[in-house]
């Protein structure tokens, strides 16, 4: 019914979208909010949908995949207009990404791939991530024994990441200036288990470790407490979202990089795509911004990329100049 009143609105010319999306109601899917970035990208699709006089209603899964699946259902029983979700396990959202096709509901895939071109794919360069979490590691350890803490195994970004930090340390793996000693996956990326990985990888290798390219905050953090309790704070870490913890751990010099990735950018973006494809029958190429992009296994999908910044003790100022996070909540003499 919505949408009906929506498709005679437009027929008549002059309709500003914002009018047009009164009444909308977008559906957002999390899978693992007590990650500190997601708040940030849940206000920014709020603003969003705020802005364009849409209505938001969310769920978390609380990093089940089974849970997520009945989540989209209930979100799909209760009427949205459009879903965005955040998928906790790519190959498990299938049915999600189904039913809502089989509604006529427009899906957005939120900064992990669904591997489904039903569904539009928003996301920041992950590979140009590990790029430089890599990057920024090796200027700090140019020579030595690495660790790689990994992403969720569930989660594609984790392997994008991967990926783009091998890129980076190929030529000095292959110069023979490091060696990758040791690497894990974070189940769900929880920092519990990145310190769990990283206390035995230090144990079987007697502490002969001299930097790791962990491949988020949360995972830096679990990384860092595992150092630390073996008088090793200081050696190079990397992570990325700009968490205020790590920007701290940053300027006091326990984190080597976080990678910045706008979450207010990401969330706004989605929370307009959400509308303009419930307001235009779910027609991808319509969204500012969209390619065409093909997935490793050859889906070919629409997306659309954001850039990340990376965030070291030199670039602090990036991070406050945009307002991400006060003077005042780091720490001093920055
Ligand atoms: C996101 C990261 C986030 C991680 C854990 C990834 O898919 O890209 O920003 O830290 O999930 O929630």
């Amino acid at each position: 019914m919505k949408k009906l009143i929506a498709a005679a609105a437009v027929a008549v010319a002059g309709f500003a979208s914002a009018a047009l999306a009164e009444g909308l109601t977008v559906g957002v899917s999390w899978s693992n909010f007590q990650e500190e970035r997601w708040k940030t990208d849940e206000a920014a699709i709020k603003g969003a949908l705020d802005a364009a006089g849409a209505n938001y209603l969310s769920a978390d899964a609380q990093s089940s995949s089974a849970k997520q699946l009945s989540d989209v259902e209930s979100l799909i029983a209760q009427g949205v207009d459009a879903l965005i979700i955040l998928a906790q396990d790519s190959a498990a959202i299938g049915p999600a990404v189904e039913a809502a096709a089989a509604e006529g509901i427009p899906v957005v895939g939120y900064d992990r791939l669904i591997e489904d071109n039903r569904a539009f794919y928003l996301t920041f360069d992950n590979v140009e991530v590990g790029r430089m979490q890599a990057r920024a590691v090796l200027a700090a350890a140019p020579k030595g024994r690495y660790v790689m803490i990994k992403g969720s195994p569930t989660d594609p970004n984790a392997d994008f990441l991967r990926g783009g930090q091998q890129e980076v340390l190929q030529a000095a793996i292959d110069a023979g200036d490091i060696t990758i000693v040791d690497e894990a996956y974070t189940d769900g990326w929880l920092p519990a288990n990145a310190q769990r990985n990283m206390e035995q990888i230090l144990t079987a290798n007697d502490n002969g470790v001299d930097a790791v390219v962990a491949s988020n905050d949360g995972t830096a953090g679990g990384v860092v407490a595992a150092l630390t309790a073996q008088g090793m704070e200081g050696i190079p870490v990397s992570g990325q979202d700009g968490d205020h913890a790590a920007l701290n751990r940053v300027a006091l010099g326990t984190q080597t990089v976080s990678v910045w990735k706008d979450a207010r950018e990401l969330g706004k973006a989605a929370g307009e795509i959400a509308v303009a494809l419930a307001e235009n029958d779910g027609n991808m190429m319509s969204v500012d911004g969209a390619s065409e992009w093909e997935s490793p296994a050859g889906t070919k999908m629409t997306a659309k990329f954001l850039a990340p910044v990376p965030v070291t003790k030199d670039n602090l100022t990036a991070v406050t100049d945009a307002g991400w996070i006060a003077q005042d909540k780091l720490c001093q003499g920055v």
